[in-house]
């Protein structure tokens, strides 16, 4: 049996270790110190927004994206029923509850047409997600959003230079979060960030993230805030990921385009998909089985674990668990959760590896056993 491939890596060189190296020497090793302020500068300039602060995770992105907007309790916040839980844990921890709406079944995120019957008088935000590197119908959302008196958060976290009709997204909402997790797009092994246009906003969420302490006034606290801050450490990991970002992303398209060579005709499948205005930076390169597929996703991961293949399933819908159980349906993120599984998508990965892959996949999808 080959080698065990797993779903994902990060890819760490020389420069990683070099400016990892250079942070600790410094002795600047918690979140004062000079990696934080290029990290953050860096990665603003490149989503293309004028403010950018770095948390110590994606999900805390998200809660100080809400509370810097106001959001509390008694707020409804509208996010996709197909996503990563922290979107919704996020909004339960500011307060406020996490409305689940449906996904478009040609970009596996929000449905702009379900986002409209959602609105209701509590609202206050919705969080479209760029799930798995695609971006969501943005113009849509933000059309929604402005006729209701809304907020946009972008959660960006699967989708570090995606692009929505040539806008990097993240850049696009009122907010944008991201999350550099050790799986994702650029990592600092954890992190994340929060980006803004608005002076306001990036004010309210620096001074929230550092305990909401009085600028003037040291140790005076005038309300209850977070350390949410991200070390030195991690941001020189960062720095040195987001310099080499381009390439990450190219090697992530020539990934799935390998996929995609294989697995281009084989009937009973499908692969991510990629609209007309958007760039698809494809996070993980997924796979949606037919519904008439006489083999269950389960098995299909099953056999490819025993052929030394690591997957992942499609996340489960929100309103499939416990603590969101809700007795509505919605019917697509239900329907390609259940059929939707992701291929080994790391960035060092190489030809032959992806051959096997599919040379594999189609042996066990033939034999439909
Ligand atoms: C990874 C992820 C997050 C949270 O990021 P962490 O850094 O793991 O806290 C949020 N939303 C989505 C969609 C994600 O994939």
């Amino acid at each position: 049996m080959a080698k065990f491939i797993p779903i994902a890596e990060p890819s760490i060189t020389q420069k990683e270790i070099e400016y990892v190296r250079d942070a600790i020497k410094s002795g600047w090793v918690s979140s004062l110190g000079e990696y934080i302020a290029r990290f953050e500068q860096k990665f603003a300039e490149y989503i293309g927004v004028k403010y950018a602060l770095t948390t110590m995770n994606g999900t805390v992105a998200l809660h100080l994206a809400l509370v810097s907007l106001g959001i509390k309790e008694g707020d409804e916040v509208i996010i996709p029923d197909l996503t990563f839980i922290a979107t919704a844990n996020a909004v339960v921890y500011s307060g406020a509850k996490p409305v689940m709406v449906d996904i478009e079944r040609d970009t596996w995120c929000i449905d702009p047409k379900c986002i409209k019957k959602a609105v209701t008088k509590r609202t206050k935000a919705i969080i479209p997600v760029h799930l798995y590197g695609h971006p969501a119908n943005m113009n849509d959302v933000n059309e929604i959003a402005e006729q209701n008196g809304l907020y946009v958060i972008e959660d960006a976290a699967e989708a570090h230079g995606a692009e929505y009709k040539g806008k990097k997204v993240g850049g696009i909402g009122d907010v944008g979060c991201f999350s550099f997790y050790g799986n994702k797009i650029i990592t600092t092994g954890e992190g994340g960030m929060i980006m803004t246009n608005n002076e306001e906003i990036f004010e309210r969420a620096k001074f929230l993230r550092d305990h909401a302490m009085d600028a003037n006034k040291r140790y005076w606290h005038t309300e209850i805030g977070y350390n949410y801050r991200m070390t030195n450490l991690q941001a020189a990991l960062g720095l040195a990921q987001l310099e080499r970002i381009d390439s990450l992303i190219s090697k992530k398209e020539l990934v799935f385009d390998w996929y995609e060579e294989h697995l281009n005709n084989i009937p009973g499948i499908k692969l991510n998909p990629e609209k007309e205005w958007a760039k698809n930076v494809y996070w993980m390169v997924c796979l949606v089985m037919d519904k008439s597929s006489p083999l269950s996703r389960d098995n299909l991961m099953i056999r490819l674990k025993e052929k030394g293949i690591d997957t992942r399933p499609f996340f489960y819908p929100i309103s499939q668990m416990p603590m969101y159980r809700s007795s509505k349906i919605n019917p697509v993120a239900y329907d390609i959760s259940q059929r939707g599984v992701s291929l080994p998508s790391g960035v060092n990965l190489n030809k032959e590896q992806i051959a096997y892959i599919c040379q594999q996949l189609k042996g066990i999808l033939k034999n439909k056993i």
